[in-house]
């Protein structure tokens, strides 16, 4: 089998894996509870959050574990229900993850306003739409950080100081950037971010919301007073110690990484092109290492992917959280892909277990498959 879809989700590493065991097997203790057996958990959650709030230049007291990015995305948008009415409005991009988009849609449905921005034809925010959305009503911007379909990264410190000077709160859905390409917080003045563990060869089910010092935000799950009564609920202590490791190691390889990925990636465009086929990739310049968003000339994405799959290979159409939406992406469609290139879209994102070989072996298929 060769994986080429990291954007849906990534391998957990072997260290993250070895170091969650002795949280579920002996240490497993409550972390809530004030006898000595439960304080191995306790100090679990603790370290997991310096390592955390280090790896992206925020401060511990700064992140909030919650299930993943789509929780850490719904808690945001959904905290407009709690805003003051006169400054409520939110705007977002027409890229965003459904995570976002349909969150919107739930908060539109109990009268919060929307607005979304304008992307160009590689997916990045235009500016000018911005101002003209942006005013005194504006209570939260939502801007990812990096594309999942196409990969395109936005630029992120340049939005939030534009959505300051009005006094709103900047949010961005990291969830593809954490651990795959540099991030700071508080250099880069965001107020909110969301972030998924298994996308950075950490565990499913576990991620944060960072929340800056000084926003508030609404409590998103009632109960206990687990992560400052915010987000209620019993850690999930050896996911959130497996989050950590991974983090951490992905942010120490990340240099070596991107190097080995943008090797493969050039190695995959040389081949299509030899190969002679009709193809355009889409994303800007300025791209997540690794996704390749391509779309072949009168071709059929859906198609290739099963006959790809049927060759043991795992790559993905628009966005893999939409299975059932088999029509073109929302992303492609606001970035404009030519009518004729659109249908014929696949998304292989090569990650840091994948070969140069491998991405060949795909371009070969693909060759296959479109030119018998
Ligand atoms: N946001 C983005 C940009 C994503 O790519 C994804 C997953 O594909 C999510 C949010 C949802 O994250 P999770 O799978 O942790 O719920």
């Amino acid at each position: 089998m060769i994986y080429a879809d990291n954007a849906a989700t990534t391998k957990l590493c072997i260290e993250a894996f070895e170091a969650m065991q002795p949280y579920l097997l002996q240490n497993y203790g409550n972390a809530s509870q004030p006898y000595f057996f439960a304080k191995a958990s306790k100090k679990a959650l603790q370290n997991s959050r310096e390592t955390i709030a280090e790896c992206i230049g925020a401060f511990p007291n700064e992140i909030y574990f919650t299930s993943g990015g789509t929780e850490s995305d719904n808690w945001v948008i959904k905290s407009s229900l709690f805003m003051d009415k006169k400054k409520n409005k939110i705007i977002t991009s027409p890229i965003e993850h459904h995570a976002i988009l349909n969150s919107c849609k739930t908060v539109q449905k109990l009268k919060i306003p929307v607005d979304f921005l304008s992307v160009d034809e590689k997916g990045v925010i235009i500016f000018d739409s911005f101002e003209q959305y942006l005013s005194k009503n504006t209570g939260l911007v939502s801007i990812m950080y990096a594309n999942n379909e196409i990969g395109t990264i936005e630029p992120i410190p340049e939005i939030a100081r534009i959505v300051h000077k009005y006094g709103a709160v900047f949010h961005t859905d990291a969830v593809q950037a954490v651990g795959h390409i540099p991030i700071n917080v508080h250099a880069s003045e965001i107020d909110l971010l969301s972030s998924s563990a298994h996308k950075f060869n950490g565990p499913k089910g576990i991620g944060f919301l960072y929340i800056k010092n000084g926003i508030s935000m609404p409590a998103y799950i009632d109960g206990g007073s687990q992560e400052l009564g915010l987000r209620a609920g019993t850690e999930n202590v050896a996911a959130i110690v497996g989050m950590a490791k991974a983090l951490k190691i992905n942010i120490n390889r990340m240099d070596k990484v991107r190097i080995k990925l943008l090797n493969i990636e050039n190695a995959f465009l040389s081949a299509l092109q030899d190969l002679g086929l009709d193809f355009i990739r889409n994303g800007a310049e300025n791209h997540l290492p690794g996704n390749m968003n391509i779309s072949f000339c009168q071709a059929d994405g859906e198609m290739l992917l099963h006959r790809l799959d049927l060759k043991g290979i795992c790559v993905s159409t628009g966005s893999a959280c939409d299975t059932v939406n088999t029509q073109i992406s929302h992303v492609l469609q606001a970035i404009k892909v030519p009518k004729e290139y659109a249908k014929g879209t696949i998304r292989i994102t090569f990650g840091a277990d994948n070969t140069t070989q491998e991405a060949i072996e795909i371009a070969k298929s693909i060759r296959d498959i479109l030119n018998p």
